[in-house]
């Protein structure tokens, strides 16, 4: 059946069901949902409507995460009963409060993945009733309770989330198993909680974080909740923790207990859900952002307030949406806000006065555009604002953090910056006539380009954009050949290497060929360093006393290409001694097979480090 459009009056209890399952494993297992959220709830509305009994609308909400096993709780962990207005907070509170003073406690409500931990074990909510072992993901966890930040080494219970800034920031470099980036913070938690190995995420140095419910808490009495609403609620909206609502609780812990619970969720709380309303506007233009590869529409809407934040722009996504939508400049058109996604719009219906959103020249350099898939394309390699976004690109890939887009731009008009090469003939001096630049400043961007000069070689495949080749896919591919070796390989021979499919293998191919002339003249520009030691690199092998341990010249050897081997045998390349005149045994094979010998200061000047003659011998002897 289609998963993605489907009308739902027309669909059977088992169909529904069968839907249901689709998005909850892209959703949950995944990581990465198909559908809108409020698509998904209008599902399980229908199948609410059409079978109120069925044991998948039990399970709907309840993340099963894949790893450690499952724990039965002590307690059942329940999960809240939902309010989707304050005059429904207030019903509830009145029903139970004692008193107009009444005190009560108002918390974010995290989105997230709601855990317990008792100093041993690290247990998910679950169905509430059995939860997940997630023991096994502590390492990346760091805990926020009152008074503490750190490592998760006391109970606690609370929610596994992302911080919006630590998603903003590390998660620019975390990527799945499939190289993609996570779309959103929500995505993630659910992604990485659900892994079965943790490796690779802290070599990425993936952070969760677990709140604890106790650590933001506004203590006010329930005759002051209808005035103070709006203030608690921007309070709230400032924190760094992803919501979707707002928890209501009685402040008397006892009292609350007392009331009991239902089935589902204790009588002595509420959560206040943020809806995922959608609003009407009217589309007044489209505007087209360039990316590396293809353009982007995005749309300009009359503003619109969806759950306290005005909307103005929402994507479009790609040329192919505008089309199936049927969207046109004028239609009014329905726009979705779900969390911390990007606003979209879901639908649209014709104004009066309609005109075209497609266009179909370049806005920068007047090429006709053409179709790349679902995208459009301008196919001139000389149009500024797609060499600007390619450039841009490369830059970030190389790790060149203080080089930003408006900087680039005057680089590109003033000086006719046009590739990598460029930009690293750049002087100081160059920069100082840049608008906002000082000496120091100019200084340290030089320096810091210059550092890019030496780069893995994984960097500078990721840097030539081809699509769908981040860094992650970079490495897998050079772990099995040379850059060299891969501008002359086949798309079939590439293709095989686990993760890589034909098609990210033809681009890699068609793209190396295209940019041939470009990566020629890159290469005299920079040093390549081999990412990984093949059983081909140079070998090298130390002798004698030396200040640093022998693991740190090992590395310092690595980053050159070197694969570092204890003996001096015919096929070693570089021997380096403390004293090329000594008489160990590794330098006398070395001159009988012919290897070349250089001394330590050589061998760290090749290296781009300083000599250091007066440090103390006090190394190891190897
Ligand atoms: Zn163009």
């Amino acid at each position: 059946m289609d998963y993605l459009n489907f009308d739902l009056p027309s669909l059977g209890v088992a169909e529904l069901v069968a839907l249901l399952e689709h998005h909850n494993r892209a959703y949950w297992e995944n990581g990465e949902p198909e559908i809108p959220d409020a698509r998904y709830d209008e599902i399980v509305e229908a199948l609410r409507q059409r079978d109120p009994g069925n044991p998948l609308l039990e399970k709907i909400f309840t993340p099963s995460v894949a790893s450690g096993g499952k724990v039965r709780h002590v307690e059942p962990m329940l999960s809240l009963d939902k309010a989707y207005s304050l005059e429904a907070v207030l019903a509830w509170a009145h029903k139970f409060s004692r008193s107009e003073d009444e005190e009560m406690l108002v918390q974010p409500k995290y989105d997230g993945i709601s855990a317990k931990y008792d100093g041993k074990v690290l247990v998910t909510r679950g169905d509430g009733f059995f939860g997940e072992d997630v023991t096994d993901k502590i390492p990346l966890i760091e805990l926020e309770a009152p008074g503490y930040i750190g490592k998760l080494d006391r109970p606690a219970r609370g929610e596994v989330i992302i911080r919006d800034d630590d998603f903003a920031s590390i998660y620019r470099n975390v990527r799945k198993k499939d190289g993609q980036l996570y779309k959103n913070s929500r995505n993630a938690v659910a992604g990485i909680m659900g892994l079965k190995e943790i490796a690779e995420m802290q070599l990425q140095k993936a952070k969760l974080t677990l709140v604890d419910y106790t650590l933001i808490s506004y203590r006010v009495k329930l005759s002051e909740l209808p005035t103070r609403w709006e203030e608690l609620k921007l309070a709230l909206a400032q924190l760094p923790y992803p919501q979707d609502g707002i928890v209501v609780k009685f402040a008397d812990a006892a009292f609350a207990a007392s009331l009991g619970r239902t089935a589902h969720h204790p009588r002595g709380e509420i959560a206040y859900k943020f809806t995922n309303i959608r609003k009407e506007t009217v589309l007044r233009d489209v505007e087209w952002s360039f990316g590396k590869n293809c353009l982007t529409p995005v749309a300009c809407l009359d503003p619109v307030e969806i759950s306290g934040t005005t909307i103005k722009r929402a994507t479009l996504h790609n040329v192919q949406n505008i089309l199936d939508l049927g969207v046109m400049i004028g239609d009014t058109v329905v726009v979705e806000r779900a969390g911390d996604v990007i606003p979209y719009i879901v639908e649209s219906r014709p104004g009066c006065e309609r005109r075209t959103a497609l266009i179909e020249n370049c806005p920068c350099c007047k090429t006709l555009l053409i179709r790349r898939g679902p995208e459009l394309v301008c196919p001139n390699p000389e149009c500024m604002e797609t060499r600007l976004q390619r450039l841009l690109g490369a830059v970030r890939n190389l790790g060149i953090e203080r080089l930003g887009e408006p900087t680039l731009r005057k680089l590109m008009a003033k000086f006719d910056v046009r590739h990598l090469g460029d930009l690293f003939e750049l002087s100081a001096k160059q920069l100082l006539q840049i608008e906002g630049f000082a000496e120091k400043s100019a200084s340290s961007l030089v320096a810091e380009i210059q550092k890019a000069r030496r780069i893995e070689d994984y960097r500078l495949l990721a840097a030539l954009n081809v699509p769908n080749v981040g860094p992650n896919i970079a490495k897998l591919l050079l772990a099995k050949y040379s850059f060299a070796e891969l501008r002359t390989a086949t798309a079939e021979t590439l293709a095989a290497i686990d993760g890589i499919g034909p098609e990210r293998a033809n681009a890699v191919v068609a793209e190396l060929a295209a940019q041939s002339d470009y990566l020629d003249e890159l290469l005299t520009a920079v040093t390549l360093v081999a990412s990984s030691q093949t059983e081909n690199s140079p070998t090298i092998c130390f002798t004698g006393k030396m200040p640093e341990k022998r693991s740190y010249y090992e590395k310092l050897a690595a980053t050159l290409g070197y694969r570092s081997v204890d003996d001096a045998t015919s096929t070693l390349t570089l021997l380096v001694a403390d004293d090329p005149n000594g008489n160990s045994t590794k330098l006398r094979n070395a001159r009988k097979f012919g290897v070349r010998i250089v001394s330590l200061d050589e061998f760290l000047a090749e290296a781009g480090i300083p000599a250091q003659a007066d440090a103390p011998a006090q190394g190891e002897l190897f």
